[in-house]
């Protein structure tokens, strides 16, 4: 074999050597095998006294030629293998840029609470104040002093959620009206925000677990005027100036006279469509003025005569949030707000 021959092999060798090496101590064997100071190119070098003279010079430009390349070659793999290693070794890259798609993804509030946030400040705005109540009640509160009598049958267990013989979960925020006035003398202006439980079967329009605006105004010489005003205050902020709303007869035991409030279809307009089935109006909620048996419960559970029905009077309303949410954005199906669906929350 021509030292020509021996050198075209060895060639051959170190780049396949370098390409296979499989981790960094396999490719540093491969170095020095081939161009360490006593490897194959170095052995060639020592016989270019074999080579006659007037081949030497052509020799020795083709082996430095191979020392270049097979340097060049052993570099490259080093490279591939440095960059290879940090992704099979750590998790994260921090030098990777991040994907168009998540350098703007910054959380925001669940569409619930940002209706909730809304109503709050329109009502703040005409001078009312956020209360709470607790979830977990008594059947005083939520029906009792609300004046729901004792068979009822939203007293029903398979209508409230009771947690044992004394205590239920809220099946509306009016109790917490109940624990302002308990409180406090009149006058008394507030909100109630909250959640409420009720052993409904589940499907595209009820929820076992939903929540409730509850208003509360009473005064000296509080009318059903000053309730609609309010209440169109309200529906004009949440969908726009130029709703209009109305008052159809209804029955609440906690208000007398009691209206169902509707507004004029925010899908179309009041022109009629499938949302509306046709009629131009949605229904949002049900109010009235203050009955003045929960007055007079209420005087009994504080023991004295603040709220005398005969000087103060007063108007509630109560709005499942969900459904005001529903009809502002759209959404068909109550159960969207619980499913954590990110492609549905984005999209409000
Ligand atoms: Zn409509």
């Amino acid at each position: 074999m021509s030292l020509q021959d021996e050198i075209a092999q060895v060639r051959t060798e170190a780049l396949a050597a370098f390409q296979s090496a499989g981790d960094a101590n396999a490719l540093e064997a491969a170095r020095i095998k081939y161009i360490g100071s006593n490897g194959a190119v170095k052995a060639f070098m020592k016989r270019l006294g074999e080579v006659p003279k007037d081949q030497k010079p052509a020799a020795g430009q083709a082996l430095n030629a191979l020392k270049d390349e097979l340097t060049n070659a052993h570099e490259a793999a080093k490279g591939a293998k440095a960059s290879a290693a940090p992704k099979s070794a750590v998790a994260f890259d921090y030098s990777e840029p991040l994907a168009p798609e998540r350098v703007h993804a910054a959380g925001k509030l669940h569409p619930l609470t940002r209706t909730v946030n809304e109503l709050r400040d329109l009502l703040r705005a005409l001078g009312f104040e956020v209360v709470e109540g607790p979830e977990v009640e008594d059947e005083r509160h939520n029906f009792d002093d609300l004046n729901i009598p004792a068979d009822h049958p939203a007293r029903d267990s398979f209508d409230t959620f009771f947690l044992n013989k004394d205590a239920l979960l809220r099946s509306q925020t009016s109790t917490v009206q109940v624990r302002v006035m308990e409180s406090r003398r009149p006058p008394v202006r507030v909100i109630a925000p909250g959640r409420v439980y009720r052993p409904d079967i589940i499907d595209a329009t009820h929820h076992s677990t939903f929540h409730q605006i509850e208003g509360l105004y009473v005064d000296k010489g509080v009318t059903m005027a000053d309730l609609k005003g309010t209440l169109q205050l309200f529906v004009n902020g949440l969908f726009g100036e130029g709703t209009r709303i109305r008052f159809r007869p209804s029955f609440f035991p906690f208000t007398e006279p009691s209206a169902e409030l509707d507004c004029s279809c925010p899908a179309c307009g009041g022109d009629g469509c499938n949302v509306c089935k046709d009629s131009g109006w949605v229904e949002l909620g049900g109010c009235g003025m203050v009955d003045p048996a929960v007055f007079e419960a209420i005087n009994k559970a504080r023991g004295d005569h603040a709220y005398d029905p005969d000087v103060w009077s007063g108007f509630a309303f109560g709005f499942g949030i969900e459904r005001l949410a529903m009809r502002r954005h759209g959404i068909t199906d109550i159960r969207r707000f619980l499913e954590n669906d990110l492609r549905f929350l984005r999209q409000i």
